[in-house]
């Protein structure tokens, strides 16, 4: 975890996949909790991670922790669940958002995060292919043409 902390924070002039598409920026230095209600182990989250660092997301993260509460009003965070409200019939897993902005929105507005609340039952954690793509969408990413990001979990 450490290595893998230090060698993120050199990679700061990559260039993204030019299939991506960044919806949102993090202006902080978000952490991801792990909620107790996860069976996502630290591993797992910083093999998405590592594998987004593959595509020229550099994202950085303060670290990954297992958590005792997730407090849904915290900021600069992203917490990891297991199931809360989504339908499971229309969605395997879901990501949710809160985001600002400075001044009037326009066509060069910058959309920040401040909360990221990844839905992801455990049941699913097994499809590395969901896994990494809602932790894109927590890195800021939308919808795109590339091949983790094009479908619709
Ligand atoms: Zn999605």
């Amino acid at each position: 975890m450490f290595v893998w902390m230090i060698w993120l924070s050199t990679q700061v002039s990559w260039t993204m996949n030019s299939k991506l598409k960044r919806n949102w920026h993090w202006e902080t230095t978000p952490t991801i909790e792990i909620c107790p209600d996860s069976n996502i182990s630290i591993y797992q989250v910083v093999d998405a991670l590592e594998y987004w660092i593959g595509q020229g997301v550099a994202v950085p993260i303060q670290g990954v922790h297992k958590v005792q509460h997730c407090n849904p009003k915290k900021k600069n965070v992203i917490q990891v669940n297991a199931h809360i409200d989504f339908d499971r019939t229309q969605y395997n897993a879901v990501t949710d958002i809160k985001w600002y902005n400075y001044g009037q929105k326009n066509d060069q507005t910058i959309y920040y995060i401040d909360h990221c609340q990844i839905q992801l039952p455990n049941d699913r954690l097994g499809e590395i292919e969901i896994v990494w793509h809602e932790f894109e969408h927590a890195l800021g990413l939308g919808h795109s043409r590339h091949e983790i990001m094009q479908k619709v979990y």
